[in-house]
């Protein structure tokens, strides 16, 4: 069977079928194949009512008393009921899933598979599954579950495959039984697993195809991390030598000292741009932790040897601002420092002195990635904020090199990498971590406040922040009030808290502004012109006030536990005590990200926490367009990492081979550009 063959080739999928597939990344077999269940209804083990503990359960019981309501707040349906049998009844609840009131006869039983606990007060069981008795039969009764899309529901994608069902044997292999591979990678080893995850007759399959194809999915990650490092090592670069004692006089002239894992960081990276080969290393450092100066001094090395830097930041207030700060340490010095964004005028002219090399760092945002702007001897790639950039922004950005040279690499992130994928997708970056924050910062005190009104002591509280003379973000989700959702917009925000604060100088922020009029705003809000600024998320990243102390969220439930904390970050910058409040509806318990994100500030922690409940794809594959998606492989299995990574290391000692594996090769090519610099 040819994997690479368009869905249309499946019975039942028709041109309108095969682009609402498309919608969800569905282009190929392959892409259907690779569609694995999201979990298994599994009825063959259903219990008495009576007898259930909290955690995922299975029941056989009939439905009574089903009924729909609106939640007061957010587009959000309620489908209550109750689930009975001879021994008892327990309380059932869908969210917007408004065809549960239609789906059942009271008269029918049913089983209901899913997880029963504590929420909101009382004990329930939460969005079943649900199947009518009478139609399971033995083989049915343990079933895939496959994630529904909004048009795409699971028995959908269960009637697709079993079309395809009898092509599974034909599945070719991956990664062909020899001497190169493991014992396991048996001749249609990888058939029999795909079958498996998809027609499994019990939980044991299952686990056992799992292992399987998780193993097949590390080892081609690691593969292709494994041979960017080698294809890396193959490129010519422009040595930047290291001066001790302009590098020593410009750290002293800095205005604190450094942190020693700053010190740390800032010798890897000097080190390796002395070396011919490209540096490609990442500068991990939670929120605040001062990795501009740290990519300030790597920018003078760069000056300091008659060459280019250019850094790229995701926001034009982000590089308005690092354009300024740097400027001052670099221009006494005589670096001339350039911004470039969508805003700077005179862009021609700066465009020509870029490209005669009068510019020493050019600052900028996407404006500096079109074809236009040229490099006189660009040498050293600063990415700020790495992970908010695509694969394509990057490759733009390093092509902007002389004529056969890679320039250095340096990407920064205050969304840690968790170590389970340094060492597997990303094991061809270097990473430095700066794991301290600068002397003398306060803790931030993060509270989850139900629903402003019933909590009047926030008012108080902020007001007394601002009596101190610090100042307060206020950050809302959407920009005009929209009347299909009910999400707190700025405008109102602004309106509303004019009312309660009468005296504060309140600023308006958001992304439909044009630049320089965002730029002004930022700019008064940094001179303490205002005392709240009420902004969507375009303060997210990077901006640096250190006399803002409070950050009010509203609508917290409407973020990433990633984000939360880089809004989180805008404050606790100086040497104040600082507070962050997460605004949640009242009729709502607050989720699990909340409490996490209230109880630590540590960045790593939470970016452990957030793999674990979003998987990576989500975080670090958003933006580089699903390219990693491990969708199987468990990042915590050291196991199977160690052992595809040793099979990998051989595998890598000849890239010829790929020559023999016509579809790994084309995988391998697709994950080497997550992180290649070629
Ligand atoms: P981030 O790592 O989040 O990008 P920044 O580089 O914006 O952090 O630095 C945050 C703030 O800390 C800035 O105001 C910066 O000037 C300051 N800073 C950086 N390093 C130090 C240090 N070693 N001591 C004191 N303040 C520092
Ligand atoms: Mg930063």
């Amino acid at each position: 069977m040819d994997l690479t063959l368009p869905i249309t080739e499946v019975k039942g999928v028709g041109p309108k079928t095969a682009e609402r597939l498309h919608k969800v990344g569905i282009f190929t077999l392959k892409d259907l194949i690779y569609t694995f269940p999201r979990d298994y209804a599994n009825y063959q083990v259903a219990g008495h009512i009576s007898e259930i503990r909290p955690g995922k359960i299975t029941v056989r019981g009939k439905i009574k008393s089903l009924a729909t309501r609106r939640a007061r707040h957010r587009n959000l349906s309620i489908t209550e009921g109750i689930i009975y049998d001879d021994t008892g009844s327990i309380r059932v609840v869908w969210f917007n899933q408004n065809y549960r009131a239609r789906q059942f006869d009271e008269k029918q039983e049913y089983y209901f598979q899913g997880v029963y606990d504590f929420k909101n007060g009382r004990y329930q069981l939460t969005s079943p599954s649900a199947a009518l008795a009478r139609d399971i039969d033995a083989k049915s009764a343990f079933s895939p579950i496959y994630v529904a899309h909004s048009t795409l529901k699971s028995p959908f994608f269960v009637k697709l495959l079993q079309n395809l069902r009898p092509n599974f044997v034909k599945i070719p292999d991956l990664l062909p039984s020899s001497p190169e591979n493991p014992p396991f990678v048996k001749q249609s080893a990888r058939a029999e697993a795909l079958y498996k995850v998809h027609f499994p007759e019990n939980p044991q399959e299952v686990i056992e195809a799992r292992e399987y194809l998780a193993y097949e999915e590390l080892f081609e990650y690691i593969l292709a991390a494994k041979l960017n490092r080698q294809e890396n090592q193959k490129l010519q670069s422009l040595p930047l030598k290291f001066d001790a004692s302009k590098t020593k006089s410009f750290i002293g002239k800095l205005p604190f000292k450094l942190t020693d894992a700053q010190r740390r960081a800032t010798w890897d990276i000097l080190q390796d741009l002395e070396k011919s080969t490209p540096m490609n290393r990442l500068l991990q450092g939670d929120v605040g932790a001062g990795k501009t100066v740290v990519a300030a001094i790597a920018a003078h090395q760069t000056a300091m040897n008659h060459c280019q830097a250019a850094l790229l930041a995701p926001t034009a207030i982000l590089a308005t601002q690092h354009a300024e700060k740097l400027e001052k340490l670099l221009s006494s010095l005589g670096i001339s420092v350039a911004l470039l964004t969508g805003a700077t005028k005179h862009k021609t002219e700066l465009k020509k002195r870029i490209k005669n090399g009068e510019v020493d760092l050019v600052i900028g945002t996407h404006a500096l990635l079109t074809d236009d702007t040229t490099f006189h001897s660009l040498a050293l790639c600063i990415i700020d904020e790495q992970h908010r950039f695509g694969v394509n922004q990057r490759q733009k950005l390093l092509l902007k090199s002389p004529d056969g040279l890679a320039p250095h690499l340096l990407s920064m992130t205050a969304t840690p990498i968790p170590r389970s994928l340094q060492l597997t997708v990303f094991g061809d970056l270097d990473i430095s971590i700066i794991n301290q924050l600068p002397a003398g910062r306060q803790p931030i005190t993060t509270k989850i406040i139900s629903e402003i009104n019933q909590k009047p002591d926030l008012y108080p509280k902020i007001n007394e922040i601002i009596k101190k003379g610090q100042q307060v973000y206020w950050i809302c989700p959407s920009i005009e009030e929209n009347p299909t959702q009910e999400t707190t917009s700025v405008k109102r925000q602004q309106k509303h808290l004019q009312t309660i604060f009468s005296h504060a100088k309140i600023g308006l922020l958001h992304g439909r502004m044009k630049s320089a009029e965002k730029d002004q705003v930022m700019t008064d809000f940094a001179n303490h012109k205002l005392d709240i600024l009420v902004s969507t998320t375009v303060v997210e990243v990077g901006v640096d006030v250190p006399n803002a102390t409070a950050i009010v969220i509203m609508d917290a439930e409407n973020y990433g536990l990633a984000q939360l904390h880089q809004l989180r970050g805008r404050v606790g910058r100086g040497d104040q005590a600082s507070f962050c409040f997460l605004i949640t509806p009242a009729d709502h318990a607050p989720s699990r990200r909340l409490k996490e994100i209230e109880k630590s500030t540590d960045g790593f922690y939470l970016a452990e926490v957030d793999l674990k409940l979003r998987g990576p794809g989500e975080i670090y594959g958003a933006l580089q367009h699903g390219i990693l998606n491990l969708q199987i492989a468990n990042l915590a299995d050291t196991r199977t990492i160690a052992l595809a990574s040793k099979y990998a290391s051989n595998f890598a000692k000849h890239p010829d081979n790929m020559l023999k594996y016509e579809e790994l090769a084309h995988d391998i090519k697709k994950y080497q550009q997550l992180t290649t610099l070629n």
